[in-house]
C-alpha cells in the first residue's frame, strides 16, 4: 500500500555480462513518485534514463533502456529484485553502460536490499486488471487475467534432450520472491555462447554468473539451485520487464515461451488497451479507491512516471 525506498546508500561492483566491463552501481534514496531512475556517471551529464516501457531502446538477450544515447544495460535482474521487494523511489548511478551481473540472478541484490527498505508516506498506485487480455507473437503467448495478488505463471518450452519443458507458479510477496524467484540463475545454451563472444556479447559471462547447457545436460559442476531454475528465472526477467510499468500489477499473468521482446509488447497492448485495467490505490482498513485515468495522464505527463498512460513513443520495431 505504502511507497518505498531504500534507507541508505547501498554499493554493488561487477561486470556486465554482455559488455564484460567492470562497473560500479550505487542506489541512492529517492523521494516518493518519483520511481526507479538510472544515471551514468561516467559520461560527466545528468541525462536521468527512467525505468520506463518508454526508454526501452533494445531487448536483445537483456533490456537495455536509453534517453539522449545515454545507455543503461541489462536493467532486468535489479528492476526484479525492486519490483519484487516492493521498493519504488531510488536513484541508480553506474559508471559503465551495463548493470553488474552478479551471480546471474537478483539474489545479491535482495540480500542488501531487503535490509534496507524504508516506508514512505504517500500510497501507490496499482495497475488493476479487470479484464483478460492475450498477448501473442509467434511461439509467444501471455495471457493476464484478474486476481487480487500479483500472481505468474510462468511456461518455457526447450527443444533439448535433457531439458524439455518446466512450469512454474507463484503469487509474488516479498517473502515468495525473495526463497523461490530472487536466486534463479540466467542460463544459456554452450552453442549460442561461442556465436554471442563472436558477436561481442556474453564477453562478461561465465560459469560463476550463468547457468550454461550443452548437449549433455548442464555443464556448471554445482548444478542446479533448483529443478526448473529456468523457469523460475523467466519470472525473475518478467517481474524485473513489469518494473518499466511504472507502478505494480494487480492480476495472474501466465507467460508461454516469454522473452524481453516479447514482455515489451505485452505491456504495450497493455497500454493500448484501457478497458483491461483501471488504477487503483488502497487505504490502511484495506478499500480501494478507482483513479481517474485521464486526471492522471495529465499528471503523468509531466513526471513521465506512469508511462502506460502516455501515447507511445515513436521508434523503430524492436529487435
Ligand atoms: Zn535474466
Amino acid at each position: 500500500m505504502w511507497q518505498h525506498t531504500v534507507k541508505k546508500e547501498i554499493s554493488f561492483a561487477g561486470v556486465g555480462l554482455h559488455s564484460g566491463k567492470p562497473v560500479k552501481m550505487r542506489i541512492k534514496p529517492a523521494a516518493v513518485h518519483t520511481g526507479i531512475r538510472f544515471k551514468r556517471v561516467d559520461l560527466g551529464q545528468d541525462t536521468i534514463v527512467r525505468a520506463s516501457m518508454r526508454r526501452v531502446s533494445d531487448t536483445t538477450l537483456a533490456t537495455t533502456l536509453s534517453k539522449n544515447n545515454v545507455f543503461v544495460g541489462t536493467t532486468e535482474h535489479l528492476l526484479a529484485a525492486l519490483c519484487g521487494l516492493g521498493i519504488d523511489n531510488v536513484m541508480v548511478e553506474l559508471d559503465s553502460d551495463e548493470l553488474p551481473i552478479m551471480d546471474g540472478s537478483a539474489g545479491p541484490f535482495v540480500q542488501v536490499l531487503k535490509k534496507n527498505r524504508k516506508e514512505q508516506k504517500a500510497r501507490r498506485l496499482m495497475m488493476k486488471i479487470t479484464k483478460e487480455m492475450t498477448f501473442k507473437a509467434g511461439a509467444t503467448e501471455i495471457q493476464v487475467k484478474p486476481f487480487a495478488g500479483f500472481k505468474i505463471t510462468s511456461k518455457v518450452q526447450f527443444d533439448h534432450p535433457v531439458i524439455k519443458s518446466q512450469s512454474y507458479t507463484v503469487e509474488i510477496d516479498q517473502d515468495s520472491f525473495v526463497k523461490e524467484i530472487a536466486s534463479a540463475r540466467t542460463f544459456g545454451f554452450l552453442e549460442q555462447v561461442e556465436y554471442l563472444r563472436a558477436n561481442g556479447k556474453a564477453l562478461g559471462g561465465s560459469l560463476e554468473n550463468a547457468v550454461v547447457i550443452d548437449q549433455d545436460g548442464v555443464v556448471n559442476a554445482e548444478g542446479l539451485r533448483f529443478a526448473d531454475e529456468f523457469a523460475r528465472h523467466k519470472i525473475l526477467d518478467l517481474v524485473g520487464d513489469l518494473a518499466l510499468l511504472g507502478c505494480p500489477l494487480l492480476g495472474h499473468i501466465t507467460a508461454c515461451r516469454g522473452g524481453h521482446t516479447q514482455h515489451v509488447a505485452f505491456m504495450r497492448m497493455l497500454a493500448a488497451n484501457q478497458d483491461c485495467w483501471e488504477l487503483v490505490k488502497h487505504s490502511e482498513d484495506g478499500k480501494e479507491s478507482v483513479m481517474d485515468k485521464m486526471r492522471m495522464a495529465s499528471r503523468a505527463a509531466g513526471k513521465m512516471v506512469l508511462p502506460f498512460l502516455l501515447p507511445p513513443v515513436p521508434r523503430p520495431s524492436l529487435s
